[in-house]
This record gives C-alpha cells, sequence and structure tokens, in this order.
C-alpha cells in the first residue's frame, strides 16, 4: 500500500474547511483532526480544561500554545494515525505551533498544506448565516483579526519551505472540491 496522506488545511473561519475536509476524508481515507472539534468536545464535556478553553473561545481569542501542542501530540501519536494519515484543520495556527508540528513529526512527514483561499467580505457573510456559539460580530471580527496576525506568518512559514499550495476557495462547493484533490494528488506525487 502507498503511503498514508498527511496533510495540513488552512483557510480563513467560514472559508468552508469543514466541508471540504469530509471530502478529503472520503477520498485519501485520512482522519479529519480539528483542534475547534477537539476543543468544543472537551467543553461539551465539562473537563476542567474544556471550562477554561470555553471562555478563551467565546472571546474568539487563541487557546495557549502548550495546551494545543499537548492535545495534538497526543492524537497525532494514536495507531490509526499511522495507519491511515490525517488533514489537520484548526492547527498550527501560530508559528510556534509550526515548529512544535515539526517536532512531533519529524522534518519530512507532511506532503502540504493547502490554503483554501476565500476573501475576507465573504467570509464574514457566510459566518454571520452560521450562526455558532462564538459566531458573535465580535468573536467573528477577533479571530478573523488574529488569522492575519498570527497565522498569515505561519503560511509564510509552510511557504517558505515549499509545503504550501494555493486554492481558489471562491466557488460552488463541488468546484472547490475538485480544485482541492488536484492540488492535493500534485502535492502527495511531489512529496
Ligand atoms: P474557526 O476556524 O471558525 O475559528 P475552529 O473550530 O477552528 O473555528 O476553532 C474555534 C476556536 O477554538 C478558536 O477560535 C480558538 O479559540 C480555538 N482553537 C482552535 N484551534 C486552535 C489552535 N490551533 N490554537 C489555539 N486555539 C485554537
Amino acid at each position: 500500500m502507498s503511503n498514508p496522506t498527511r496533510l495540513v488545511i488552512f483557510g480563513r473561519q467560514g472559508a468552508g474547511k469543514g466541508t471540504q475536509c469530509i471530502r478529503l476524508v472520503e477520498r485519501y481515507g485520512v482522519i479529519h483532526i480539528s483542534t475547534g472539534d477537539m476543543l468544543r468536545g472537551a467543553v461539551a464535556a465539562g473537563t476542567e480544561m474544556g471550562l477554561k478553553a470555553k471562555k478563551v473561545m467565546d472571546a474568539g481569542d487563541l487557546v495557549g500554545d502548550d495546551i494545543i501542542n499537548g492535545i495534538v501530540r497526543e492524537r497525532l501519536a494514536a495507531d490509526d494515525i499511522a495507519e491511515n494519515g490525517f488533514v489537520l484543520d484548526g492547527y498550527p495556527r501560530t508559528v510556534a505551533q509550526a515548529e512544535a508540528l515539526v517536532q512531533i513529526l519529524g522534518t519530512d512527514s507532511l506532503d502540504g498544506a493547502v490554503d483554501l483561499d476565500v476573501p475576507l467580505e465573504e467570509v464574514t457573510q457566510r459566518m454571520k448565516a452560521r450562526g455558532r456559539d462564538d459566531d458573535t460580530d465580535e468573536g467573528i471580527a477577533r479571530r478573523l483579526e488574529l488569522y492575519e496576525l498570527e497565522t498569515r506568518p505561519v503560511l509564510d512559514w509552510f511557504a517558505a519551505r515549499d509545503l504550501l499550495v494555493q486554492v481558489d476557495g471562491l466557488a460552488d462547493e463541488a468546484e472547490v472540491t475538485k480544485r482541492l484533490f488536484a492540488a492535493v494528488d500534485a502535492a502527495t506525487s511531489a512529496s
């Protein structure tokens, strides 16, 4: 069998990462690791970490690097990941997290990172229509601001290592999926 696919997906809040990750799971057999979903799981379970995280998430701020790195490290160590590969969604979101990821995985072990690019005005409209707990006007503005401040440098970090592929996410879902598959196919055959 060929090596399992190992990907990171970037994109602004509301860019459609969640939907497209479902397609990636179907096509590449990877496991979807969403740090946002994991944190919401911890909140729902009422764990101590979940209670702390909820305040941070409701404000649209970032949970501390140490906590999130620990969660991801543990998840990536599981056997199903070695067997099936993964798509990381929502991580890394800071350069410190990107550096932690390299430590966790080793340097040559990612096939690539995809940036699902959707303009700011469009994602703002989409998120207002979605209505998640943290989708208040202030929460949305703060998360988008932090994306530019904290996550843009992570995109540059991946680009500098020739690991970043841009995908234009401004199209209907099926068309975006097609573009994404083409980008991932190119990334996995190149690595
Ligand atoms: P969105 O992409 O809409 O911000 P996510 O589901 O990815 O939604 O994340 C929701 C919230 O969870 C974030 O606003 C943040 O508070 C927290 N979070 C998720 N991933 C991370 C991360 N890698 N580092 C820090 N905080 C995170």
